[in-house]
């Protein structure tokens, strides 16, 4: 799941950027209501964090822009802006959500989750293989009856060979689904991912298959 964050204060930025990341969500952020209109057309986003006070152009054009161009990615509007008016325009100009500066970051987060859930239709279903098992709403991993201890890369990794368990997902995709696009990625750090997660399924009766050229499949032994 990728998330874009178009704010720009920096620091506040960081700090979205920081807490989102370790939810296990793909990030992206940009300052600029431009760079916003064009990045949101090339990558599918399962939500948008969008500030109205944008250096080049307000906020409110932005969302006008993107959903004049027919992109449906479901829109939190957050600003300093309190005014009654504003939110009413927001919500009328096709924003889903609405949060005033300041807020709690756990309230974001909250809310975030819950744009994602909404636009996904219903609730996740839990994925399984095997003595596998994934929920995808609360992240929790289980072999059998044991709780399996992941991060939450580890677990944006697995989540999605599961998805597509029995078939070769290209380690192009895997690197989208878990790091943003701004995010300094190690060459390897993919490879570190599924090498953890191999030791972690030892015994499970479950396994990483490497395709050599093509990427990793998930398979049940
Ligand atoms: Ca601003």
């Amino acid at each position: 799941m990728r998330l874009l964050i178009v704010e720009d204060d920096a620091s506040l930025a960081r700090g979205m950027l920081k807490v989102f990341r370790s939810d296990g969500l793909a990030v992206d952020h940009v300052a600029r209501g431009q760079d916003a209109i064009n990045v949101v057309r090339l990558e599918p986003y399962s939500a948008m964090i969008l500030d109205l006070g944008l250096p080049d152009m307000d906020g409110l054009a932005v969302l006008k822009q993107i959903r004049q161009a027919h992109i449906t990615v479901p829109i939190l509007i957050l600003t300093a802006r309190d005014a009654t008016s504003d939110r009413v325009n927001g919500l009328n100009q096709g924003a889903d959500d609405y949060l005033s500066k300041p807020f709690a970051i756990e309230e974001l987060e909250a809310r975030v989750r819950a744009l994602i859930r909404r636009s996904h239709g219903k609730p996740e279903p839990e994925l399984q293989l095997g003595q596998l098992r994934l929920d995808s709403a609360s992240g929790a991993t289980w072999l059998g009856q044991a709780l399996l201890e992941i991060t939450p890369r580890e677990r944006a990794v697995l989540g999605l060979l599961m998805t597509k368990a029995g078939s070769v997902v290209s380690k192009q995709r895997l690197v989208a689904e878990v790091f943003g696009y701004d995010e300094p990625v190690a060459p390897n750090a993919l490879e570190v991912y599924v090498a953890r997660l191999r030791r972690k399924l030892e015994q499970s009766g479950i396994e990483i298959v490497t395709v050599r050229g093509l990427g990793y499949l998930l398979r049940a032994i």
